[in-house]
């Protein structure tokens, strides 16, 4: 069995596309959900992996494993979103699966100055003081190559199936919002002039508000 941590975004479907496409392994994807107020990123996910599913399926079926983390003080932070791969451990390890991937493309590590190897490493060495000594994070949550991919790459591999997924970090009434860094990269990805491309109102502006 191998894992995938899916979201419904571009580099989640695309892998997720791939590894039914090009293994015989069993394949598992599991989406966590985070609810907390004003959740319209998470509503909107969810109902892209209801829309996404049955066109993956058509591939070859696959496990859908659904967590939910419900944050009761109504905030949520970068941390977490620390919790996606301490979750893939512990599925991992109770469906025995021979490894777990967590999406990533190259313009996720460049937004930290990083290459896709380094960043990932960082990633997944979150996990490292809650391995077993049986594990280590190359045999559990090994790199795969699609990391290494730019969106534009995704996309391509995609094809159709690129219209049912989400990239947005704010969508507004299930649309993408066309402002936040997401849209722009998946924009610019699809080979959208800059030109066109639509400036936050809110970061963008060249000076100050008067
Ligand atoms: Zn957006």
């Amino acid at each position: 069995m191998i894992q995938l941590m899916w979201s419904g975004g571009v580099e989640s479907t695309s892998l997720l596309k791939l590894l039914l496409e090009t293994t015989n392994e069993p394949i598992m994807a599991h989406f966590v959900r985070m609810d907390y107020q004003e959740d319209r990123k998470t509503l909107v996910e969810d109902t892209v992996i209801a829309h996404l599913l049955p066109e993956m399926t058509k591939i070859r079926s696959f496990k859908l494993y659904k967590s939910y983390v419900q944050i009761a003080d109504h905030t949520v932070t970068p941390a977490d979103h620390e919790i996606l791969y301490p979750f893939a451990l512990l599925t991992h390890r109770a469906h025995r699966c021979s490894a777990s991937y967590r999406a990533l493309c190259a313009e996720d590590a460049k937004n930290w100055n990083l290459d896709p190897i380094p960043y990932h490493a960082w990633r997944a060495g979150l996990v490292a003081p809650m391995l077993k000594s049986s594990e280590t994070l190359e045999s559990v949550l090994p790199f795969h190559y699609t990391y290494a991919w730019p969106k534009s790459k995704h996309l391509e591999n995609l094809g159709a199936l690129a219209e049912l997924t989400m990239s947005c970090h704010n969508p507004i009434r299930g649309k993408p919002c066309n402002h936040c860094k997401k849209c722009a990269e998946r924009r610019i990805a699809m080979g959208v002039p800059v030109r066109d491309l639509i400036p936050n109102p809110i970061t963008n502006h060249s000076g100050p508000v008067v």
